[in-house]
């Protein structure tokens, strides 16, 4: 952070000449409701200028605490803001994970055009500079980026407004005869998704809930990060939602998880937690929805079956995160 005072060095220096005992308290207490980083320098200078070290103060001063002038001081009004709101939270609220469908060439040259872009770009195998593995940044935080598309959670639409978006170097899938061949994410892809997912977590304070892929929040058209992605692993990391496998258990309560269950008391349950739900939703699309919701929380069977196990996690996970906070 820079060190940016309205008072000019010269002026500083005039106050320190003449005396802590006449000016210093005042010139403490201007600084620090400019900056407390200036404050704590002018603490130390204060201290050093006490033990007679007037030369080391004074080119402290001039070397960190020059006569940069502020923003503000280049506005033609002056902002009052000693008094915040409390009505006030983060516009972020949502962390949306996808896989490219392509190799990090391609997918750094799509991100960068000006169709979609995305947060962050994390490569399958991360290079390693001075000990730390990189990841690309494409997007400001403060920006809005193009990664989400037509899209809803918990009742909200367009999430591209209030998420981060971070793309997972994947090839996706490819066609087999048996349906769709999913690829793994490397563990050193996975770590570094996880650094970073925690620290946008805890910059938003983005519940578990609220920590998506591409088809929780557009089932119908998209299918990343898939069912190989290690929902349960992150869950671990303090990173989104996971069901409690006793409370599922329970939630069971002895049916054959395979048992086929009510569909739309189960496209309720799964709208109630977030998932994009409509009335006007044909059979194959609330397939989709439920295809979206298993390969989230049950990887082992997407198909899309409304049966007695997703019922029994979907019940969990509407006790473990309750709606309302
Ligand atoms: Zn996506």
């Amino acid at each position: 952070m820079r060190c940016e005072i309205n008072l000019s060095a010269w002026a500083i220096l005039k106050t320190l000449a003449d005396g802590w005992r006449v000016n210093g308290r005042k010139l403490i207490r201007n600084t620090y409701a400019t900056s407390t980083h200036c404050f704590l320098r002018l603490l130390l200078m204060k201290a050093i200028w006490r033990t007679g070290g007037a030369m080391i103060a004074a080119i402290m001063l001039l070397t960190g605490c020059q006569n940069t002038p502020s923003a503000e001081q280049n506005l033609p009004y002056r902002l009052e803001s000693q008094r915040q709101a409390q009505g006030a939270d983060q516009r972020v609220r949502f962390l949306v994970i996808h896989y490219t469908a392509e190799d990090f060439h391609n997918a750094l040259n799509t991100l960068t055009d000006e169709h979609v872009s995305a947060h962050y770009l994390i490569p399958a195998r991360p290079p390693v500079e001075n000990g730390k593995p990189v990841a690309w940044q494409l997007v400001p935080e403060s920006l809005r980026a193009w990664h989400a598309g037509a899209s809803g959670w918990r009742g909200r639409t367009n999430l591209n407004d209030t998420s981060i978006g971070i793309e997972l170097e994947n090839k996706g899938y490819s066609r087999h005869l048996l349906g769709k061949h999913f690829y793994p994410f490397p563990p050193a892809q996975i770590d570094l998704l996880a650094d970073l997912s925690q620290q946008i977590i805890q910059r938003y304070q983005i519940e578990p809930r609220n920590v998506v892929g591409h088809s929780d929040i557009a089932p119908l058209r998209k299918d990343d990060p898939g069912p190989l992605f290690p929902w349960h692993e992150l869950a671990k990391r303090g990173i989104g939602a996971w069901p409690d496998a006793q409370r599922v258990w329970d939630n069971l309560a002895g049916r054959d998880p395979h048992q086929a269950v009510d569909k739309a008391e189960l496209l309720a349950k799964l709208q109630q937690y977030g998932y994009p739900v409509t009335q006007e939703m044909n059979p194959a699309q609330q397939r989709r929805v439920i295809a979206a919701f298993q390969m989230h929380f049950r990887p082992a069977d997407y198909r899309g079956e409304a049966d007695a196990e997703s019922d029994a996690i979907i019940s969990t996970l509407l006790e473990q995160y309750p709606a309302g906070n």
